[in-house]
């Protein structure tokens, strides 16, 4: 296939990869622009903010009337590029000739421009061809209004879109399907796993290290948690039916921070760790984390009786469902049609889809680039990948049906 690309939808690209919007900055200045051009265009977005208002997500429908819609989500937010070796500045969107390369593993990276920057794959270039677009599909004679659904904080932790989707329903909007723009070169992704974080305190009593008896050892209770996941790593390992097609085709469970302690000498009081499941879409986390519950539910009782104020804490980090639809359903036919690509993926990340699709909403995961570039130094996006995007959407505005 050869595309070419237009130059609104590129400069477009540009413009959003040169904003910062590395989440735990504001998104504002993004979501203007693309409130502003659509007003431009007289189409009204419904703005959803987070508690202090430095950040929103924009909703918008084009074709306003339409007995339904379909949603083109993408989340507005990066991650960060501190402490990576980039060779160009990860806000220039410049555009770079590429002479093509053939890799140790064999597989050859096409020859021609590259876009690149901190959020031109993961995600900034999908929105940018979307809105690019927009007059095509005010314009369109297809029966499916789009709603552009552009999201805050999704890189940690999929927070913005709750209340985007909580909107959407309390407006009474009724998309028949969904489209999460996130890198997958443009091969519809029908299934990710789960991503399910927490942080658990571990409250002990203190004492100089002569007199453990007298103490409770927060280290040592936490230590036998951290034991508990990865004993339950080992069985998913051992034991959870194969889901074929993932990188690894079982759940995993990982800890990933562990603090505690002040002094050799001196029983801790405190310690905390971080750990995580991602499960299969044919696994529960939520049970996973009932293991854990009742695994510290059990400790604690000994650790009471040493010292009654001690205990065992949870907090919820973040709840980022699995995604799984079928390579029959509808939404995923259309993708495949508009994409041109007869076939399916899995993907290893999570994403905003499983959310959709437990809003009853016939979701599948298609855009433009690469994870492999996504977060990455020098992240980029390929021209031809951009092209690809942009018929998807002129298809997209002539749709007569899903499926
Ligand atoms: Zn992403």
């Amino acid at each position: 296939m050869s595309h070419v690309l237009s130059n609104r939808a590129l400069e477009m690209a540009q413009t959003l990869v040169r904003m910062n919007t590395v989440s735990a900055n504001s998104n504002l200045e993004l979501i203007e622009y693309v409130r502003d051009h659509l007003n431009a265009l007289g189409v009204r977005s419904r703005l959803t903010w987070n508690a202090d208002k430095t950040k929103a997500n924009l909703f918008a429908t084009l074709g306003a009337g339409k007995p339904s819609g379909i949603i083109l989500s993408g989340h507005t937010d990066t991650v960060p590029w501190d402490g990576q070796d980039w060779t160009v500045d990860p806000l220039s969107g410049s555009v770079q000739d590429w002479p093509g390369e053939e890799f140790a593993d064999g597989h050859v990276e096409q020859i021609g421009p590259r876009l690149y920057g901190r959020g031109s794959a993961d995600m900034k270039a999908f929105i940018a061809i979307a809105l690019a677009n927009a007059e095509r599909f005010l314009e369109s004679e297809s029966p499916f209004a789009v709603h552009f659904a552009f999201s805050y904080d999704e890189e940690v932790g999929c927070f913005g879109v709750r209340e985007l989707i909580a909107d959407m329903k309390e407006a009474g909007v009724k998309p028949v399907a969904c489209i999460v723009g996130e890198p997958t070169n443009m091969v519809p992704a029908i299934a990710h796993k789960g991503v399910y974080r927490w942080r658990c305190c571990v409250r002990g009593k203190e004492a100089h290290s002569s007199l453990t008896p007298q103490s409770v050892n927060a280290i040592e209770m936490a230590a036998r948690l951290v034991g508990k996941v990865r004993d339950m790593a080992e069985g998913f390992e051992r034991s959870e039916a194969r889901y074929e097609g993932f990188d690894v085709p079982f759940s995993t469970a990982s800890v990933g921070q562990f603090h505690g302690g002040i002094a050799d000498n001196v029983v801790p009081r405190d310690a905390e760790f971080r750990y995580e499941f991602r499960n299969l879409p044919t696994a529960d986390a939520l049970a996973m984390q009932k293991d854990v519950l009742a695994y510290a539910r059990q400790l604690e009782t000994g650790m009471k009786k040493v010292g009654p104020d001690t205990g065992i804490s949870f907090e919820t980090i973040c709840e980022i469902p699995s995604f799984l639809t079928s390579a029959r359903d509808p939404v995923t036919r259309l993708a495949q049609r508009l994409s041109g690509n007869a076939s399916t993926t899995l993907v290893a990340f999570g994403t905003e889809a499983g959310l959709f699709k437990n809003a009853g909403i016939p979701t599948v995961v298609c855009g433009p680039g690469s994870i492999t570039q996504a977060h990455q130094p020098d992240e980029y996006v390929t021209l031809d990948q951009l092209a690809r995007c942009e018929v998807f959407m002129r298809g997209l505005a002539l749709a007569r049906e899903v499926g």
